[in-house]
C-alpha cells in the first residue's frame, strides 16, 4: 500500500522530540497560549520574513481574522479564486463581505492577474490570491493592480509554508497572509492550528485582541473577539517540527523531480508547472489526466491511496448558489477541477513507492 500521506513514519522519527515537548506543555499546565505559543510565532515570523506573526486555532480564523482587521464587512466586496478550498471562500462569508470570483491561470492554477482589474468595483475591499498546491500565485502583477487601486492584498497561504517568489517567502508578500496547520499540511499541529502573518503593527494587534475575546484588559471587551486561540501543546510541536520543515520542503521538491522523470512521458498526463521564480513546496503534487475514473479505479485497484483537490469548484457548490454563477462562468477552474488527481506526496516518500504509483499511472494511459 502507498499511503498518501504517512504522519506515523513521520512521528517515529522524531517521536522523542515531540514527547518531550507535550510532556512539557502539560506540566507547565500552560494549555492555551503561553510561552511555547509565543516563541512558535517568533520563530514563525523569522522563517516567513515576517515582522509578526499571531498564532490561532485554524487556518480559517487566520484568514477570518485577517479580513476582520482590514475592516471588511458587510456590503464589501472581495476578489478571490473558485478553484480553491471552501476555507477561503468561506471566511470571506462569515464577515458579511460578497466573494467576487476570477478565473485561474492554467498552468500554474493561481489567479490569473489578467482578469483580477475588470472585477474591481467601487465596493471591493480587498484581494485574496491563494497560493494553490505549495506555489506562490503570480503576486507582481496583482500588487501592482492592488496597489494602483489602493487595495489591500492577503495571501491565503494555508498551502504554502515556506514557499517562494521571486526570493520572497509566502506570508511576507502583501499587507496580511493566513497560514493553516492542519496536520496533513507541510507544517502541520497535531489537531487544529493556523497563523496570521504580517508586517503591520496595527493589524497585528487587532488580531491578537480579536482572537481571545477582543479583550485588552481581562474582562474589558473593547472590540468584537473570538476564541480563535491555539493550544499550548500545538505551539510545542510546531516548534518541534519548524526545526525540520525545510528539510522537509527539500525532500517534497526532489520527489517532484523524480515524479517529473517518471511521468513526463505519458501521453496526455500533465505534470505541475513550476514557474522558474518561484520555490514550489508541493503541499499538493496534482497531475491532469484524461481520463480521472479510469486512474483512480487502477489506483484502488493496486492499493494507492490519491486525493482530488478540488473536484467542485466553489462558485458550483450548492451553499454559494446565491451568488448567481452556473457552469462555464469560470471555464478554466472548471476544466481542471475535472481533470486533476493528487499523488501520494509526502517527505518520507520512498523512491520505490514513487516508482510503484508511476507504474499505475503508465499502465493506465500507456
Ligand atoms: C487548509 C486550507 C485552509 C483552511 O485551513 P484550516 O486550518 O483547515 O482551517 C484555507 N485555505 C486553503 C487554501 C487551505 O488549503
Amino acid at each position: 500500500m502507498v499511503p498518501y500521506v504517512d504522519l506515523k513514519t513521520q512521528y517515529q522519527n522524531i517521536k522523542s522530540e515531540i514527547d518531550e515537548a507535550v510532556l512539557n506543555v502539560l506540566a507547565s499546565t500552560r494549555y492555551i497560549l503561553g510561552p511555547e505559543v509565543m516563541a512558535f510565532e517568533e520563530e514563525f515570523a523569522a522563517y516567513s520574513n515576517t515582522e509578526y506573526a499571531i498564532a490561532v486555532n485554524s487556518g480559517t480564523s487566520a484568514l477570518h481574522l485577517s479580513l476582520l482587521a482590514l475592516g471588511i464587512g458587510a456590503g464589501d466586496e472581495v476578489i478571490t479564486v473558485p478553484f480553491t478550498f471552501v476555507a477561503t471562500v468561506a471566511a470571506i462569508r462569515y464577515t458579511g463581505a460578497k466573494p467576487v470570483f476570477v478565473d485561474i491561470d492554467p498552468q500554474r492554477y493561481t489567479m490569473n492577474p489578467d482578469q483580477v482589474e475588470q472585477a474591481i468595483t467601487d465596493k471591493t475591499k480587498a484581494i485574496m490570491p491563494v497560493h494553490l498546491y505549495g506555489q506562490p500565485a503570480d503576486m507582481n502583477p496583482i500588487l501592482e493592480i492592488a496597489k494602483k487601486h489602493n487595495l489591500p492584498v492577503i495571501e491565503d497561504a494555508a498551502q504554502a509554508h515556506g514557499a517562494e517568489y521571486k526570493g520572497r517567502r509566502a506570508g511576507s508578500m502583501a499587507e496580511i497572509a493566513g497560514f493553516s496547520f492542519y496536520p496533513g499540511k507541510n507544517l502541520g499541529a497535531y489537531g487544529e492550528g493556523g497563523l496570521v502573518t504580517t508586517n503591520d503593527p496595527n493589524y497585528a494587534q487587532k488580531i491578537r485582541l480579536m482572537r481571545d475575546w477582543g479583550q485588552e484588559q481581562k474582562g474589558h471587551h473593547n472590540i468584537i473577539g473570538f476564541n480563535y486561540r491555539m493550544d499550548g501543546i500545538q505551539g510545542a510541536i510546531l516548534r518541534v517540527k519548524l526545526r525540520h520543515l525545510e528539510e522537509w520542503t527539500e525532500a517534497r521538491r526532489q520527489h517532484a523531480l523524480y515524479y517529473k522523470e517518471l511521468l513526463q512521458d505519458i501521453k496526455d498526463v500533465t505534470i505541475p508547472y513550476a514557474a522558474d521564480d518561484v520555490r514550489h513546496v508541493y503541499h499538493v503534487y496534482a497531475l491532469q489526466v484524461p481520463n480521472r475514473d479510469r486512474l483512480q479505479q487502477a489506483f484502488k485497484d493496486n492499493d494507492v491511496q490519491f486525493g482530488v483537490h478540488y473536484p467542485i469548484p466553489v462558485h458550483l457548490q450548492k451553499f454559494y448558489a446565491d451568488l448567481g454563477h452556473k457552469a462555464g462562468d469560470f471555464p478554466v477552474s472548471e476544466q481542471v477541477a475535472n481533470r486533476v488527481i493528487s499523488l501520494p506526496m509526502f517527505p518520507e516518500m520512498t523512491r520505490d513507492q514513487q516508482e510503484q504509483v508511476a507504474k499505475v499511472i503508465s499502465d493506465t494511459f500507456q
